[in-house]
């Protein structure tokens, strides 16, 4: 037995492992103990594959793909000898507030997605470099007065004394800056229009179809030819994004592509020019309206794009002489698609009882939509436009990105082709034969330990996918 040392850091020494093993935060515990199972390089190997995933869905079960003639077995995975007999699988959730490097990956498919639809590749004809195409931003109109950020005046530069009918003042003579909660609040809750507001929302996937139509009929005229005839000239798609603003409401972005009838490698008519074809937006987002449903509270409203609208025509990024490329197009939608109605402010989660309105981490004014939202949801002559389910989105339930079918490659293409190239894997060989795949999967579980979480996260920083 040992004397017991005076000196402070010999005492220090003379801890033995177990107890500073137990005096270690429980993650670092954790962390240790996960490093000395028997499976943990596997592990590791399959959480690289996950590109790090914070939330990865655990599967266990397999797969068997046999040469339907001989009965052969080609390919065989079976979870049964991986760590815990279960797998990982990145949960692909597109919101940055919910899984970083998922958020990274689906922002940077959308980038190729966008991009290929404008350049050319993955499948698309290059000759679409050619076929004019345009960058445009659709806003819904105003719902009342909401400050607003500025660095060159004042945020509402009206007479001081002026008030509303409520009694609050109609100016407001602060600069704020762009991330001051104030901003996209209403000078007057009592004057904004939140039934308007939210209606907007649920009829603005309709609107935009109707401005589609519109764009395609106002082109047919302007060419002075039979609508009916237009297909044989040409075919449009579009790449849309949508994103929400400070104030609660959903920008549209949007890529428009003129093809020929037959697709991406033929070329429209001679007469279908950028210039044209920016006319025939202009004047169908002048044009385009739907009605809400009736409702004796709400009234019919007219539904419409507002006045701030943006066009531009693309160009290919070799042509520096206009600051809308290709490239900066597919970047920007790319960026949106990773943020959510939570990063401006609101929540990205279901609400299911009218009190968590109560609780949600918003500020006034959203808590104010949800709550209109969720009014107008128990109205059955409003039953089509789900508002209750969607009441976390403000009532707007559209995807956030949405594509024509020619416009370019899907998701799930450019998914493939990764998964192709990770596993190293063609599936060439196999598609010459005739195959059968007999699989069973089932779910495990979700989510990392905390000491997990440490080690995927430090995975996702070191692969940099994007
Ligand atoms: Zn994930
Ligand atoms: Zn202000
Ligand atoms: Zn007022």
């Amino acid at each position: 037995m040992r004397a017991y040392p005076t000196d402070p850091a010999a005492r220090r020494s003379a801890l033995d492992d177990a107890e500073r093993l137990r005096r270690l935060p429980s993650i670092d515990r954790d962390l240790i103990r996960l490093a000395h199972e028997p499976g943990f390089p596997r592990w590791l190997d399959q959480i690289k594959a996950t590109g790090g995933c914070a939330r990865p869905v655990y599967l266990s079960g397999h797969t068997t793909v046999r040469d339907a003639a001989t009965g052969a077995v080609l390919r065989h995975y079976t979870t049964a000898d991986e760590p815990g007999g279960r797998m990982p699988v990145r949960c692909r959730n597109r919101r940055q507030s919910r899984c970083e490097p998922c958020s990274r990956q689906h922002a940077g498919d959308t980038y190729h997605l966008v991009r290929s639809g404008l350049q050319g590749g993955k499948g698309v004809s290059e000759r679409v470099q050619l076929h004019p195409r345009l960058f445009l931003t659709l806003t819904p109109p105003g719902f009342g007065a909401v400050h607003r950020a500025s660095d060159t005046g004042p945020c509402k530069p009206q007479d001081p004394a002026a008030r509303c009918e409520h009694g609050r003042p109609l100016a407001c003579h602060q600069r704020h800056d762009s991330r001051a909660p104030l901003v996209g609040q209403p000078l007057c809750p009592d004057c904004y229009d939140h039934t308007g507001h939210v209606l907007w929302h649920a009829c603005a996937g309709r609107l935009w179809n109707r401005f589609c139509h519109a764009v395609r009929r106002r082109l047919a005229t302007l060419a002075g030819i039979a609508q009916t005839r237009l297909r044989e000239h040409l075919v449009l798609s579009f790449a849309k994004v949508a994103e929400f603003q400070r104030r609660g409401a959903v920008h549209f972005h949007a890529v428009i592509r003129v093809d020929g009838p037959n697709g991406p490698s033929t070329p429209p008519s001679a007469w279908a020019t950028a210039e044209l074809l920016e006319q025939a937006v202009r004047e169908a987002a002048d044009s385009a309206h739907v009605h809400s449903p009736y409702s004796p509270a709400t009234g019919e409203r007219l539904i419409r794009f507002g006045t701030q609208l943006d066009v531009h025509p693309i160009t290919t990024a070799l042509d520096s002489t206009t600051a809308v490329t290709d490239d900066a197009v597919a970047a920007y939608i790319a960026k949106y698609v990773s943020k959510s109605v939570g990063d401006a402010g609101g929540v990205d989660y279901r609400i299911t009882h009218y009190a968590s309105i109560h609780h949600a981490p918003v500020n006034a004014h959203l808590r104010a939509l949800m709550a209109t939202c969720w009014r107008l949801g128990a109205l059955p002559e409003l039953a089509s436009l789900n508002l209750r389910a969607w009441t976390h989105t403000l009532g707007y339930r559209g995807h956030v990105l949405t594509k024509s079918r020619r416009y370019s490659t899907t998701y799930g293409q450019l998914r493939a082709a990764r998964a192709d190239h990770q596993t190293g894997t063609s599936h060439l060989d196999e598609e010459a034969k005739e195959t059968v795949t007999e699989s069973a999967w089932r779910y495990v579980g979700v989510g990392h330990s905390l000491a997990e979480a440490e080690l995927a996260a430090g995975v996702a920083h070191h692969s940099g996918e994007f």
